[in-house]
């Protein structure tokens, strides 16, 4: 049976091209970053290049990324330098944001070191920005604004723009988690003067293991993790060579057909959307799902009319894999905060939600075969009630 994927929310193939940068500078950059010698400063200059390619995808400062081990990483040094560092003593923040933000600022909260805030959400999960406005001008605690450019489970797109003049207006830091929306969407953050960003190679065709944080220059942070001083200082550790040519590559590529990609990826999602619509009587789009100017065009978070724990599971048996958005603890199934925070009340217990998340690898034939595989099982549900 041939194996479809549609969880690149999750994790995304390797690029071709990708490998063979990395098997490249496996091979031929092996020296230690930190030597002086000439197979320490060969590789050095791999990553002082891959920086600068990747600054000037961003229209930033080569010196302003810093590299990581992951979007999670990054993240969590940016929101925890700001409360260690930078004098920050309140977060606002959303219940929407992914675990390694919302865990960072409860813990932050919890501990006492900020007065923690979120910010009310509206239908559908977009942020009230009335109430961000609001917030923001309540106090004069020195604050960081942390949300999420794109949520992973529902796509939700936050307007960065609106939020950063906020800030700007306030005297506020803003932190965006753009993890699931750089390489997919042109990001000028210079322009966008957002103060920190995050990014993991791993979601756009890049390997698992490495990331950044992009960290305006203006900003005094200290590291998280200490050491032999490389990054700057900011981040010891032996640098990911590998990782770091490999991202670069995939950051170049993602950049220059982008275009190309979104144009793929968007009539792919618009085909299911509406195949699904046809087929599937009663399916609901989650958030601004089927809006695609509110949501990333990457992401359909869906509520079949049924509820099916095993859903996911029912379709792994047809060789399709995707995100059933929710666990299952203890024989129940859990829907997400996230999810749960968009839908309908007790609408959960009825409904079996679903995130399809597309590639530029997954064809139309594939969109055929899931939205077969959907109705069937949806036939089926329909028969016994
Ligand atoms: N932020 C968002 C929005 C994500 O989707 C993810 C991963 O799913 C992360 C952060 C964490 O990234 P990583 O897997 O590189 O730690």
């Amino acid at each position: 049976m041939k194996k479809i994927y549609f969880d690149n929310a999750a994790t995304t193939p390797l690029h071709p091209e990708v490998i063979e940068e990395m098997v490249d500078c496996m091979k031929n950059n092996y020296g230690n970053p930190s030597s002086t010698h000439v197979f320490g400063r060969e590789a050095k200059a791999k990553i002082e290049l891959s920086r600068k390619k990747i600054a000037s995808g961003l229209n930033v400062a080569a010196n302003e990324i810093i590299f990581t081990s992951c979007g999670t990483e990054s993240n969590n040094l940016i929101i925890r330098s700001c409360v260690e560092y930078l004098g920050v003593t309140r977060i606002i923040t959303s219940d929407l944001e992914h675990k390694c933000v919302k865990e960072t600022t409860s813990e932050m909260g919890r501990l006492g070191k900020v007065e923690l805030q979120k910010v009310k959400t509206c239908e559908r999960g977009e942020i009230d920005y009335n109430d961000l406005e609001q917030k923001l001008k309540s106090s004069d605690k020195k604050t960081l604004v942390t949300l999420m450019h794109a949520n992973n489970e529902i796509g939700n797109l936050l307007d960065l723009k609106k939020v950063q003049q906020m800030c700007e207006e306030t005297g506020a830091l803003f932190h965006t988690d753009t993890v699931q929306t750089m390489g997919h969407y042109p990001l000028d953050l210079k322009e966008l003067k957002v103060d920190f960003a995050s990014c993991s190679a791993h979601k756009l065709h890049g390997p698992k293991g490495i990331g950044f944080a992009y960290i305006k220059k203006s900003t005094g942070f200290h590291p998280q993790i200490t050491g032999g001083g490389q990054e700057r200082g900011l981040r010891s550790g032996t640098e990911n060579v590998y990782g770091v040519a490999g991202m670069s590559k995939a950051f170049e590529l993602a950049i220059r057909d982008m275009d190309e990609h979104k144009s793929h990826i968007e009539a792919l999602k618009r085909y299911a959307i509406e195949k699904l619509k046809a087929n599937i009587p009663g399916v609901e789009f989650n958030g601004f799902s089927d809006d695609f100017d509110k949501s990333l065009y990457t992401v359909l978070s869906i509520c079949l009319p049924f509820s099916d724990n095993l859903i996911g599971f029912e379709m792994e048996l047809q060789g399709i894999a995707v995100s059933q958005g929710s666990a299952c603890s203890s024989g129940a199934a859990q829907v997400s905060p996230v999810l749960e925070s968009v839908l309908e009340e007790g609408k959960s217990s009825v409904c079996s939600p679903m995130r399809i998340s597309f590639s530029i690898y997954n064809t139309k034939e594939e969109v055929d075969v899931l939205i077969d595989a959907l109705k069937n099982i949806s036939n089926k549900h329909l028969a016994v009630s």
